[in-house]
């Protein structure tokens, strides 16, 4: 399979590529809309065929480019079924499996981060998008967040894969790429080495963060899928 880890450094939103080289079939997760020009450019010089562009979750901190994708390669635009995103062409749920060629893609709903959180299981790589990052996770206190849920999304769907699996997160602020499973179960800040729900709901309460500087245009932006 071919993975290729881009990088948004304004909102540090990492956008995969991903293709079955045999079909040229490709799917791009959580893309974004000032990197429009340069994701359009690399999958015209990998010679791929864009199949889907799939939404980890409606992001508050910057706008999708999936409605452009879309329009230049008649990709499909999907997002979790809570998402609300009427622009969707396919809104997904826990289980369902999309196919880049042999390739699968399985949608594993976890919620928390916001309700319509989905991590992407594709071979030997999980895309967490905000519900894990490397030694964090995404905020709890908007878009019908909730920490309780979080901490089970994480624990019953995250932490219970191989653990070599291989952690791909929505954003990294720490200069990290990517993680597995055996490291974010010892060392994740939050939840790492058997920390309790109570103990995570405790941390997630007293974090004190200042709301997203683009939520306001992002939210419904994304919710249209940035158009
Ligand atoms: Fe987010």
């Amino acid at each position: 399979m071919f993975l290729r880890q881009l990088f948004d450094r304004e909102s540090s939103t990492y956008t995969y590529l991903l293709a079955d080289e045999k079909t040229s079939e490709a799917a791009i997760i959580d893309p974004v809309k000032e990197q429009f020009e340069r994701d359009v450019v690399l999958i015209k010089q990998l010679g791929f065929k864009l199949k889907y562009v799939l939404e980890t979750h409606v992001h508050a901190d910057h706008i999708t480019s999936s409605g452009q994708l879309r329009e230049a390669f008649s990709a499909k635009v999907a997002l979790h079924e809570n998402s609300g995103a009427k622009c969707a062409d396919m809104l997904l749920k826990d289980n369902d499996v999309l196919k880049l060629g042999d390739i699968e893609i399985k949608v594993m709903h976890t919620p928390g981060h916001t309700n319509a959180d989905i991590s992407y299981l594709v071979e030997n790589y999980v895309f967490t998008g905000d519900a894990l990052l490397v030694r964090d996770c995404g905020r709890t206190d908007f878009q019908l967040g909730n920490s309780n849920t979080l901490y089970n999304s994480i624990n019953e769907k995250i932490f219970s894969l191989d653990e070599n699996t291989i952690i791909y997160p929505g954003h990294d602020y720490n200069g990290f790429t990517a993680s597995t499973v055996k490291e974010e179960k010892l060392y994740n800040h939050r939840l790492g080495n058997g920390k309790t729900e109570e103990e995570f709901v405790e941390i997630m309460a007293n974090l004190d963060l200042a709301l997203p500087k683009k939520i306001k245009e992002s939210v419904p932006g994304n919710t249209n899928c940035g158009l």
